[in-house]
C-alpha cells in the first residue's frame, strides 16, 4: 500500500479519475445498447464529471495554468460535488422521483463563486475539506438512503449492493472530514496527506464499484421486466399459460403447509368459433379481451386467472373447496350471461361451460387439470353455459 502511495501525485491523479471515466463509459455502453433512460445519461454524466473534476482538480496543481491554483481548485470541487448530484440526480430519476437538478447546480455554483467571497476557504484547507465533505456526504448518503428503501420487487439485494457502496465511500469521506478537523498534521497543500492520497485511490474503486453495480442493478431490473412480459399474454393483458406452472407449483405447496383447500375453475366460451366467423377475428378478440377483464372484476383477490388457451381460462383458487369454487363459477357464469358485451354493430352474449374440481392433494398438477378438463367436457356435452363439478 505505502509503495503505491508512494507513487507521484500525477499518476495518482489519473489513477483517480479513471473510476469516473470507467463509470461513464459503462453507462454509455448501456444506453447505446438499448437501455435509453434519462437516469443511465444521468449516471454517464456523472461518471464524466466526476473524471474531469479529479482530473482537473489534481493535474491543475502540477502544470502551470493561467489562473491562480485556489481557482482551479474550486473549480475542480465544484465540478466533483456536481458529479456527486448527478448520481443522486439519477437515482431520483430511476426511482421515479422528482431530480433535484435545480438545487444541485445551484449547489455548485455556490461552491464555486464562494472561494471568491470567502478568503478564508482558499487558505484553510481545513475548512475546505469539511465544507465539501459536508455536501458530498450529504448528496451521496442521501441517493445510497433512497436506494436503499426503495421497494421493487426482484430488485432488493441489488439496489441495497449499491446504496452500500455509496454509503461505503460516504463513510470514508466522514472519517477525511473527521481527520481533517482534529488532526494537527495536516499540510496546507492538497496533495501530500496520506489520507488524501488514499483518497485518490478511493474515488477510483468507488467509481469502479458503483459502475459495476449499476451495470448489474440494470441488467436485472431489465430480467425482471423481460420475466414478466413473458408471463403476461399480449391480448387480454391477464397470465398466460407459460406463468401457470410457476403459480401451480407455489399454490399446491402453500395449500399443503397451510392444510388448506385448493379448487381450480377451467371454463370453455360456447360456440366461439361461430361469433368469430360472424363478426370476423378482430371481433372475436375484442370479446376475449372483455372476457378477461370481466373475470378480473368478478374473481376473488386471492385467485389468479389465466388464458390457458385460445378461449380457455383457467382460475386458480385457494383456500376455496369444490363447493366454494363452484359458487364463484356461478357468480361468473350469471355475469357474463348477463351483460352482453357492445362490439359495434351488435351486442353479442356471450356464455362459457366449465369444469371446477378441488385438489386431493394425492394427485398431479397435470393430473388435476385433466379432471376440470373432464368436467368442462361433461359440461358442454350436457348443453352448455352450466357448471360440472
Ligand atoms: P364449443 O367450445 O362450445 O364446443 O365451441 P367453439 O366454437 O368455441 O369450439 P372451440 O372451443 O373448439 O373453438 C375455439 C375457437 O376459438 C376457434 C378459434 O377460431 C377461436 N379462437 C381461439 N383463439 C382465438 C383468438 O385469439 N382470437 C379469436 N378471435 N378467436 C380465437
Ligand atoms: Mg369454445
Ligand atoms: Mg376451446
Amino acid at each position: 500500500m505505502l509503495s503505491v502511495l508512494m507513487l507521484d501525485v500525477r499518476t495518482l491523479a489519473f489513477v483517480s479519475s479513471l473510476g469516473g471515466f470507467l463509470m461513464a463509459a459503462t453507462m454509455l455502453g448501456i444506453y447505446f445498447a438499448g437501455l435509453r433512460s434519462r437516469a443511465v445519461l444521468a449516471w454517464a454524466g456523472a461518471g464524466l464529471t466526476l473524471g474531469l473534476g479529479y482530473l482537473l482538480g489534481h493535474l491543475l496543481q502540477t502544470v502551470p495554468v493561467p489562473i491562480p491554483a485556489w481557482q482551479a481548485g474550486a473549480l475542480a470541487n465544484a465540478t466533483i460535488g456536481f458529479g456527486y448530484g448527478l448520481i443522486l440526480i439519477g437515482v431520483q430519476m430511476y426511482l421515479g422521483r422528482r431530480p433535484w437538478v435545480l438545487f444541485m447546480v445551484a449547489l455548485a455554483l455556490v461552491s464555486f463563486f464562494s472561494s471568491f467571497v470567502f478568503p478564508e476557504l482558499r487558505e484553510s484547507l481545513r475548512l475546505r475539506i469539511i465544507v465539501l465533505s459536508g455536501w458530498y456526504i450529504f448528496v451521496l448518503g442521501y441517493a445510497g438512503l433512497l436506494l436503499w428503501r426503495a421497494k421493487v420487487p426482484g430488485m432488493r439485494l441489488y439496489f441495497r449492493a449499491a446504496a452500500l457502496i455509496l454509503h461505503c465511500y460516504a463513510g470514508f469521506l466522514t472519517i477525511r472530514a473527521a481527520y481533517a478537523l482534529f488532526s494537527k498534521a495536516l499540510t496546507t497543500s492538497f496533495v501530500q496527506d496520506p489520507l488524501q492520497l488514499i483518497n485518490f485511490l478511493l474515488s477510483m474503486i468507488f467509481g469502479f464499484c458503483f459502475a459495476m453495480a449499476l451495470a448489474v442493478m440494470l441488467f436485472r431490473e431489465k430480467q425482471v421486466e423481460l420475466k414478466q412480459l413473458a408471463q403476461i399474454d399480449p391480448l387480454t393483458g391477464i397470465n398466460n399459460r407459460l406463468s401457470l406452472d410457476d403459480f401451480a407449483t407455489q399454490a399446491m405447496a402453500r395449500s399443503r403447509d397451510a392444510d388448506l383447500p385448493l379448487s381450480i375453475m377451467l371454463f370453455d366460451l360456447d360456440h366461439f368459433k361461430q361469433i368469430n366467423d360472424r363478426y370476423g377475428h378482430q371481433a372475436g378478440d375484442k370479446l376475449l379481451k372483455a372476457v378477461a377483464e370481466h373475470l378480473t372484476k368478478v374473481k376473488r383477490g386471492s385467485d389468479t386467472a389465466f388464458r390457458y388457451g385460445g378461449e380457455e381460462f383457467l382460475v386458480l383458487l385457494p383456500g376455496a373447496t369444490a363447493e366454494q369454487a363452484v359458487e364463484v363459477a356461478e357468480r361468473y357464469r350469471s355475469s357474463l350471461a348477463d351483460n352482453p358485451v357492445d362490439i359495434g354493430p351488435d351486442a353479442v352474449t356471450l356464455t362459457a361451460s366449465f369444469g371446477v374440481v378441488e385438489w386431493n392433494r394425492a394427485e398431479s398438477w397435470d393430473a388435476l387439470v385433466n379432471r376440470a378438463d373432464q368436467a368442462l367436457y361433461q359440461a358442454k356435452n350436457a348443453g352448455r353455459d352450466q357448471i360440472v363439478s
